[in-house]
C-alpha cells in the first residue's frame, strides 16, 4: 500500500516510467518539484509540451528537429556527398561534437537484432537506400555501435551499397584515449589492430 496521496503517488510514477529513475529517486525528484515556485514548475512542463509539440523528424535523415528538414539537411555548407549512418539521434550530438564531420547524417533509428525481432525493415535502411538512388552520395560512413548488433548492420548494410558503386567505410573503433593496452579487452584490441593506419 502506498503512504503517500493520489496526486503525490502519481507524480512519482510519472518520474519512474523515465530511463534510469528508480522509486526512491522518483520520490526525491516529486519532492523536489513540489518544493519549487509554481511559475519555474510551468516552466518545466512548458519546455517538456513544447519540446514534444514542435520537434519532428527529419523527413531526409531521421534526426529529431524544429524544422523538416532539420537544420543539417538544409545547411548549403555541408558536403552531400558523404552520409554517416548512425543508429540513434543521440549519436548525431555525440558526431557533432567532435567538429570533425560536415556531411550529413543519416539514423536508423535501431540496429538488426534478430534476437529481439527486429529485421532491416524495422530500421530506417530502405529509406538510406532510397537516398543513395540519385548518385549525389559517394561515401557512406558506417558509424553503427561497435556491439554484435551494430556490426550486423554495418554489414548488412555493406553489402547492399557496394554494389552500388558507392565507397563504404567503417569507423575505426579501438582503445579510449587514455587507456591502458594493460586494461583493454581482447575484441577491442584486435578491433584497433585492424583499423591501424600509416603514420
Ligand atoms: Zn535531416
Amino acid at each position: 500500500m502506498s503512504y503517500y496521496s493520489p496526486s503525490i503517488e502519481k507524480l512519482i510514477e510519472s518520474f519512474e516510467k523515465l530511463p534510469s529513475i528508480g522509486n526512491k529517486t522518483a520520490a526525491r525528484l516529486a519532492f523536489y518539484i513540489l518544493d519549487r515556485p509554481e511559475e519555474e514548475v510551468k516552466e518545466f512542463v512548458d519546455a517538456i509540451m513544447n519540446a514534444k509539440k514542435n520537434l519532428k523528424y527529419c523527413s531526409k535523415c531521421f534526426n529529431i528537429s524544429d524544422t523538416d528538414p532539420c537544420e543539417i539537411c538544409s545547411n548549403p555548407r555541408r558536403d552531400e556527398s558523404v552520409i554517416c549512418v548512425v543508429e540513434d539521434v543521440k549519436d548525431v550530438v555525440a558526431m557533432e561534437r567532435t567538429h570533425e564531420f560536415n556531411g550529413l547524417y543519416h539514423v536508423l533509428h535501431g540496429s538488426i537484432s534478430p534476437m529481439n525481432g527486429v529485421g532491416p525493415d524495422d530500421i530506417k535502411i530502405k529509406e538510406l537506400l532510397s537516398r543513395l538512388m540519385d548518385g549525389t552520395v559517394k561515401e557512406l560512413i558506417l558509424a553503427t555501435n561497435p556491439r554484435v548488433e551494430g556490426e550486423a548492420t554495418a554489414m548488412y548494410i555493406s553489402k547492399l551499397v557496394k554494389p552500388m558503386g558507392i565507397k563504404v567505410t567503417r569507423i575505426a573503433h579501438g582503445i579510449p584515449v587514455g587507456g591502458d593496452l594493460e586494461y583493454t579487452d581482447e575484441v577491442t584490441l584486435s578491433k584497433a589492430l585492424e583499423g591501424r593506419r600509416e603514420l
